[in-house]
């Protein structure tokens, strides 16, 4: 089994650190980590988000927590994987590339310029605010079903953008409970459409659960429209430390069993490979 999404960007960037993450993995059963560190912390996406970093208000709190990053280069995040490899951890390079539109053609330089295994596409942004952060940061006082439908017409064009391999918690504007009022049923079976049309895959995410939301990403009903379309699935904990790696991946595995997935993918060089969902005692679980 693998977990396809995680995050060192709390510790150095060295060996011993990354182990960590690669024993807690091998403890409950994991057999391949991706790492996925965001796009903001390497210096060279920064052109990605400048307009970002340039907003004042209502946003200049978004601006100024990205003002914080890019402080590592993509070279030698890629050589600490390598390292990471040669010390016999069975892990893929991978990236969590915001989608910033308007900038396809500077992510698309940039993703083909180094080697990577899978890019996760994600929207964490609306604009210049960043939803993700925490609820009193622009939450207060916005019209819910609004962000809900801006957010949705994001994800929309990030699947049309031809940029990505995973889509990332494809329902995440939910992170702190907030929830539409209108029925968007119709909405989120555009964005499945759109997504196998252009033969993406999205993750199963266990991160959700451990949020103010406390759900799954995406919600059942996603899980279960994308197997009735024969969209793939990986497995993503979205771990930010070693801890969470693998976190709960085996009720992460029925939920999709159940929902109709009989398969999940692994990637190496951007190339995709389908394997059968393991089966585990569930009774151990
Ligand atoms: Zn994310
Ligand atoms: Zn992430």
């Amino acid at each position: 089994m693998i977990d396809y999404h995680i995050h060192i960007e709390r510790g150095p960037y060295n060996l011993e650190w990354l182990k960590r993450f690669w024993f807690q993995a091998e403890s409950r059963g994991i057999t391949e980590i991706g790492v996925t560190e965001h796009t903001h912390h390497f210096y060279e996406f920064r052109t990605v988000y400048e307009h970002l970093l340039q907003t004042t208000e209502p946003d200049a709190d978004t601006s100024s927590w990205l003002g914080d990053y890019f402080q590592h280069s993509i070279e030698e995040y890629l050589e600490l994987l390598e390292a990471g490899k040669k010390a016999g951890i069975p892990l893929k390079a991978g990236l969590e590339a915001d989608y910033v539109p308007g900038k396809e053609r500077e992510i698309e330089a940039l993703l083909d310029e180094y080697r990577f295994d899978f890019v996760l596409g994600s929207v964490h942004f609306l604009d210049s605010w960043s939803f993700d952060i925490k609820p009193t940061m622009g939450w207060p006082g916005k019209d819910v079903d609004k962000v809900y439908l801006a957010y949705i017409d994001r994800v929309k064009s990030m699947a049309q953008s031809g940029l990505f391999d995973v889509l990332a918690h494809l329902d995440v504007i939910k992170v702190f409970g907030h929830k539409a009022q209108a029925d968007l049923g119709g909405e989120w079976t555009e964005v499945l459409q759109l997504i196998a049309q252009s033969d993406l895959v999205i993750e199963v995410s266990t991160a959700g659960m451990r949020k103010l939301v406390g759900e799954i990403y995406p919600h059942p009903s996603l899980i279960k429209g994308a197997a009735r379309l024969g969209i793939p699935i990986t497995f993503a904990s979205d771990a930010h430390n070693p801890e969470d790696v693998g976190d709960r991946w085996k009720e992460a595995v029925n939920v999709a069993r159940s929902l109709g997935h009989s398969r999940y993918c692994t990637f190496t060089e951007r190339r995709r490979t389908e394997h059968p969902l393991p089966s585990f005692d569930s009774t151990a679980l």
